[in-house]
């Protein structure tokens, strides 16, 4: 069923350039990527007049909050803006902001238990599948309008300065306008994402952390997705029994990890650089699958999970734009030496699904899925309560 969507298949022409990109250079990586940009930017809003008077000042204490120019301790309003300095020290780190976001979905329908939502009319609207391109622009839409909303209100209601933060905090902000993040520093995994909360290992170089963060966001919105698109056809208002049952679809079989798994690294690669993420889950996930999937099938699983990513990449880029791509990139090629893993980068699929083939590998996701769910209320249940 699924190898009948690789007359679909279309190459995924930014991809392959990207991967093309991460290959053998003569020079090193490094020597791509000045630091002096760096430099420069931060220069941009050292204050006029500590760098008038003398070089080896004191670092500036107090900023203004209309035209964000620093300032020395000793100064107390700022000249062009004509209003009262605030001290540097009192904006909050990014990493200590509480974020609590939510996307939501309107729909006539309100299903309060798993039984309302499992009835024969239900499973045959999500076989009828009423559901087309267009409809999938408008989630898509929502989920990025609702996340630059909510990264704006952070920014405001914090009194943030964009400006003086760096490519992490500014990746770690932006993540937190999606999902509640958290930091730890044990265990083995570099992050984890789990019911709409993201934790990352601090013991990280601050290039991996952003990886990471970029990799978990994606599991994150591809259940947020699939929850959108089930609300879409059940015309339902989306709570925590759709998130879990979300949930459910991409974690009960194989080939719904392979996807999600498969999307999360391109993801990942599409915002940093190819080559260079920890694809052992994957390959966990394809090894436990042995003898079961025919390799076209694996591969049909990429072509869905790089689709999806192709859609995850335009909501990231509400904020992510080029200049910020580069400086992650910079970031990243600043922290890791080593050289990209080109075995792993043989294993990159470039394929991407035209918008029919996509809507049926969808449709068959969520049929499936749906189905084997209603018959796991018990699990459900057990999802439900994390949200
Ligand atoms: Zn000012
Ligand atoms: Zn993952």
């Amino acid at each position: 069923m699924f190898n009948d969507l690789s007359q679909y298949l279309q190459i995924d022409r930014e991809k392959q350039r990207m991967i093309a990109d991460a290959m053998p250079h003569l020079e090193s990586p490094n020597l791509f990527y000045s630091k002096r940009k760096y430099m420069a930017s931060e220069d941009v809003s050292m204050c006029e007049i500590c760098e008038s008077i003398s070089l080896d000042h004191l670092p500036p204490t107090k900023y203004c909050p209309e035209c964000h120019r620093k300032y020395p301790e000793e100064e107390n309003f700022c000249f062009d803006c004509l209003v009262k300095l605030k001290n540097i020290s009192d904006i909050p780190k990014v990493r200590d902001i509480k974020t609590n976001p939510e996307f939501k979905f309107e729909g006539t329908n309100s299903y309060a238990t798993f039984e309302e939502i499992f009835t024969p009319e239900n499973a045959e609207k999500i076989n009828d599948f009423k559901f087309r391109l267009k409809d999938y622009k408008g989630i898509i839409n929502d989920i990025k309008r609702t996340a630059f909303l909510e990264f704006d209100n952070l920014v405001k209601s914090n009194g943030l300065v964009l400006d003086y933060l760096d490519i992490l905090d500014k990746v770690l902000l932006f993540s937190k306008s999606f999902v509640e993040v958290d930091y730890k520093s044990y265990g083995q995994e570099l992050g984890v994402f789990a019911f709409d909360r993201i934790e990352v290992d601090d013991r990280q170089l601050p290039g991996l952390q952003i990886t990471t963060l970029m990799h978990e966001l994606s599991h994150f919105l591809l259940k947020e997705i699939l929850a959108h698109v089930l609300c879409k056809l059940l015309d339902c208002t989306k709570n925590s029994s759709i998130d879990a049952i979300s949930t459910f679809i991409l974690i009960y079989s194989p080939l719904s990890r392979l996807i999600d798994e498969y999307c999360a690294h391109s993801v990942e690669g599409r915002f940093t650089v190819y080559g260079y993420q920890d694809y052992s889950s994957f390959l966990q996930i394809q090894k436990s699958l042995e003898g079961e999937m025919p390799s076209e099938e694996i591969e049909i699983a990429k072509s869905i999970g790089n689709t999806f990513s192709i859609s995850i990449k335009e909501i990231l880029e509400a904020y992510l734009d080029d200049d910020l791509r580069d400086d992650i990139k910079t970031q990243f090629k600043e922290d890791v030496l080593d050289m990209p893993k080109y075995d792993m980068l043989a294993m990159e699929n470039c394929n991407k699904l035209k918008s029919k083939g996509f809507m049926q590998a969808i449709w068959l996701i969520l049929s499936e899925g749906f189905e084997v769910a209603s018959v796991n209320i018990e699990k459900l249940e057990e999802y439900k309560k994390n949200f």
